[in-house]
């Protein structure tokens, strides 16, 4: 026998608690599916703080009440908006908080089957059977953690994607290799460093880019008019991002790949410098071009910008080197709802409203960025994504025909 709701949701991180939010608040008729904050409890290290300010890591709630400032009040915790780095710590508790304060349930099972059925879907949800009317997919990146050419053939005890380290204190006394040139390789490395492991950053780029130091919200109008700050940064084109999804929606499709690839990354924090500059190798201009266990540890062969090759044996490789949507990697979805999905650069395309070309069918967070923009890929997105994906949703026809009591949580 199987339930029927008019929405589920696949997803409790950021941008699947901020839809649940808004849906509730719209006393819709949902169920909502994942491991709240799953993967910033297990996929970040201990001891990491957020590149997102304070103001820029809000989860989305309809009332504006449940910001991470509200969170840090109520609980005590230091709190600014711009300028003091937001540990990951309160991250997670926070996003806990957002979920109980505004009475979220949450059920804490994987979705693993969702296919097409009488113009609705089906899903199963650890083996029970739900009819949906729509579907929100909420399912942020770690199905995409990326490990390139070389890498990818080591076995796991010698390289792993960054994603892999809950505590990098496991490698005290280990000589590990990071590569990657962004916040997650420079901020890995650091932490490593800090934990007691010998530790050398491996990065393709000429240079590592630092981000500049908080721009001061009380400078003059013509500087703040030269360089506005927004939630992803300073200038115009970040504030264009930060601010009008809806916009960058319409620019050309290789415009939207590109800058939706490319925006703000890879760059380390300016708080990081201090941890990294001076404390252990940051080699740039490096190229893995193989790499093969040796003795029990990694030989790498790695060739520098002039062309000039050289052996580097180290314990382990953490490779820092980012996600890709990959939509066939999301075997959850059956291969009819795949084949039906329009996509954009291995990512669904969708419509203002979020929803792909399978109709009822939408997608919120990274997944979108190729057509809303790099904001998709930070918890900011979340103030435009939650509002216009829950308005659409929760338009129900028949809303709620259906007894609540029907529904086992
Ligand atoms: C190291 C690191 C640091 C970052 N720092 C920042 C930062 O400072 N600021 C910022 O804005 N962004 C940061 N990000 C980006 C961050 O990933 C996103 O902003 C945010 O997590 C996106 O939220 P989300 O809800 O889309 O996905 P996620 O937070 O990834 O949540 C995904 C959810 O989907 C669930 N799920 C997956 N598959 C299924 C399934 N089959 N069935 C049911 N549930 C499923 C998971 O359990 C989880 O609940 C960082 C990312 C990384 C990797």
């Amino acid at each position: 026998m199987s339930d029927t709701v008019d929405v589920a949701i696949i997803g409790a991180g950021p941008y699947g608690l901020s839809v649940a939010a808004h849906l509730r608040a719209a006393n819709a008729d949902y169920r909502h599916f994942g491991i709240p904050m799953h993967l910033w409890q297990t996929a970040m290290p201990k001891g990491m703080f957020l590149k997102s300010q304070g103001f820029a890591s809000n989860l989305s709630d309809p009332a504006g009440t449940h910001t991470l400032e509200a969170f840090c009040k109520a609980t005590g915790r230091p709190y600014a908006s711009y300028g003091l780095p937001v540990p990951l710590d309160t991250f997670v508790s926070y996003g806990q908080w957002f979920q109980s304060g505004l009475g979220l349930p949450v059920e804490e099972v994987l979705v693993t089957e969702v296919a097409r059925r009488d113009g609705g879907f089906e899903l199963n949800v650890g083996g029970e059977r739900l009819l949906a009317g729509k579907v929100v997919v909420a399912i942020g990146v770690e199905h995409f953690a990326y490990v390139p050419g070389p890498l990818s053939e080591l076995p796991a005890e010698l390289c792993t994607h960054s994603s892999a380290h809950a505590d990098l204190a496991a490698f005290s006394g280990r000589e590990v290799v990071v590569v990657g040139a962004g916040q997650s390789a420079l901020e890995s490395a650091a932490l490593l460093h800090e934990n007691g492991a010998q530790v050398q950053v491996l990065a393709r780029e000429q240079q590592v880019a630092w981000n500049g130091q908080p721009l001061a919200l009380d400078r003059p109008l013509p500087q703040r008019l030269r360089e506005p700050e927004s939630g992803l940064g300073s200038g115009w084109a970040t504030w264009f991002y930060s601010n009008h999804p809806e916009l960058f929606r319409h620019l050309p499709q290789n415009t939207r790949v590109h800058r939706a690839r490319t925006a703000l990354g890879p760059a380390g924090a300016s708080w990081l410098r201090g941890r990294v500059e001076g404390k252990f190798p940051v080699l740039t201009g490096q190229t893995v071009t193989s790499a093969e266990p040796h003795d029990g540890r990694v030989r790498l062969s790695v060739t520098a910008a002039g062309g000039a090759g050289r052996e580097l044996d180290c314990d382990h490789v953490i490779a820092a080197t980012g996600y890709r949507t990959d939509l066939t990697r999301l075997t959850f979805l059956s291969a009819a709802v795949r084949s039906g999905l329009r996509t954009v650069a291995g990512s669904p395309a969708v419509g203002r409203d979020y929803q792909s070309s399978v109709p009822g069918l939408y997608f919120a967070g990274t997944a979108v960025a190729p057509t809303m923009g790099p904001v998709m890929r930070f918890v900011y997105g979340t103030r435009h994504a939650a509002p216009a994906v829950a308005r659409q949703v929760a338009a129900v026809p028949g809303r709620n025909a259906r007894p609540a009591e029907a529904v086992s949580r």
